[in-house]
């Protein structure tokens, strides 16, 4: 399957164009004025030889239409359209161009292509404006659940029959604001390993996220991470060798930048602990692992 900057012959990003632009930057602010410079761009491209030109400010003189019927817009330097030859270097910052790549389009890439296949309906007939626009682009969203989550999701959905559209339907957390995936993926891991919480509605999965979430701030195991002892050395949390969800869980959801790495693994046991406690006290009576309603 190609990459998510170019999933299938309709759908196109430029959202890291230019590479340098200030963090909050969305195409969708700027419609008009880029129509029409991705329109002149493409009008001018070729029509004299290719020489090397800055970027000015943020934009960029090689990101035009890609066809004529100003579909999809891309970099008109790239290889694909070059026979493999890459004219990228063309730009000041040519090598960065090649670098740039996104979270979401990482965890693209680890998807397997039925996986891929089955959240790209999701965004047919988005226009490369709205495509591009980590607003409007609910896959810019959905990714950063991570690969493993969202496969596990996936097959579950699969199983039940459900479009992309019913998953959502019924696993709203996925798309709610009140939720950071990246931050909160490792929580919803902890979450969906307790029996019956798969056959459970998104309120009791959430709630069940939330109380752990809650329980997880009170444990001792968490709190003593930031202190020196027994390895007598604190290292930046995403450098540590633990499962990148549980760290960025530390490091985003609870602030914790530094830990000691010894203290790692029996913090993430109590907090394992934690979740088959908080999942067990909760009788299904109470109506939070309820099953679905089928409707
Ligand atoms: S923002 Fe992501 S999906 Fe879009 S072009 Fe950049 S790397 Fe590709
Ligand atoms: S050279 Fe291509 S990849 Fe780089 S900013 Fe311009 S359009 Fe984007």
């Amino acid at each position: 399957m190609p990459p998510l900057c170019a999933p299938d012959e309709n759908l196109s990003c430029f959202g890291c164009c230019p590479p340098i632009r200030p963090r909050h930057y969305d195409p969708l602010d700027f419609v008009g004025s880029l129509r029409r410079e991705l329109m002149d761009n493409r009008e001018s491209f070729g029509k004299a030889p290719l020489q090397a030109k800055p970027i000015i400010g943020y934009h960029c003189w090689a990101l035009g239409f890609l066809d004529s019927s100003n579909g999809r817009a891309g970099c008109l330097l790239h290889p694909s359209r070059h026979g493999g030859k890459d004219l990228r270097g063309l730009v000041d910052y040519g090598g960065k161009c090649r670098r740039e790549s996104c979270g979401a389009a990482r965890v693209f890439d680890r998807l397997p292509v039925e996986g891929q296949a089955f959240w790209l309906p999701l965004v047919r007939g988005l226009n490369p404006f709205y495509f591009s626009s980590r607003r409007a682009n609910p896959l810019f969203h959905i990714l950063p659940w991570g690969a493993c989550l969202l496969e596990r999701l996936r097959h579950d959905a699969v199983g039940r029959g459900w479009s992309v559209t019913e998953l959502l339907y019924w696993r709203p957390f996925l798309v709610h604001p009140d939720w950071w995936p990246k931050a909160h993926r490792y929580l919803f891991h902890l979450a969906l390993e307790q029996p019956g919480a798969f056959g459970g509605t998104s309120e009791a999965v959430e709630g069940l996220a939330r109380e752990i979430l809650e329980g997880i701030g009170r444990l001792e195991a968490i709190q003593d991470l930031g202190s020196p002892a027994p390895s007598g050395k604190l290292i930046w949390t995403h450098q540590a060798s633990e499962p990148p969800a549980f760290l960025d869980f530390l490091r985003l959801a609870l602030e914790i930048e530094r830990v000691d790495p010894a203290r790692l693994p029996p913090a993430r046991k109590a907090m394992e602990g934690l979740s088959r406690e908080i999942a067990a006290r909760r009788a299904p009576g109470e109506g939070r692992l309820r099953p679905w309603k089928v409707v």
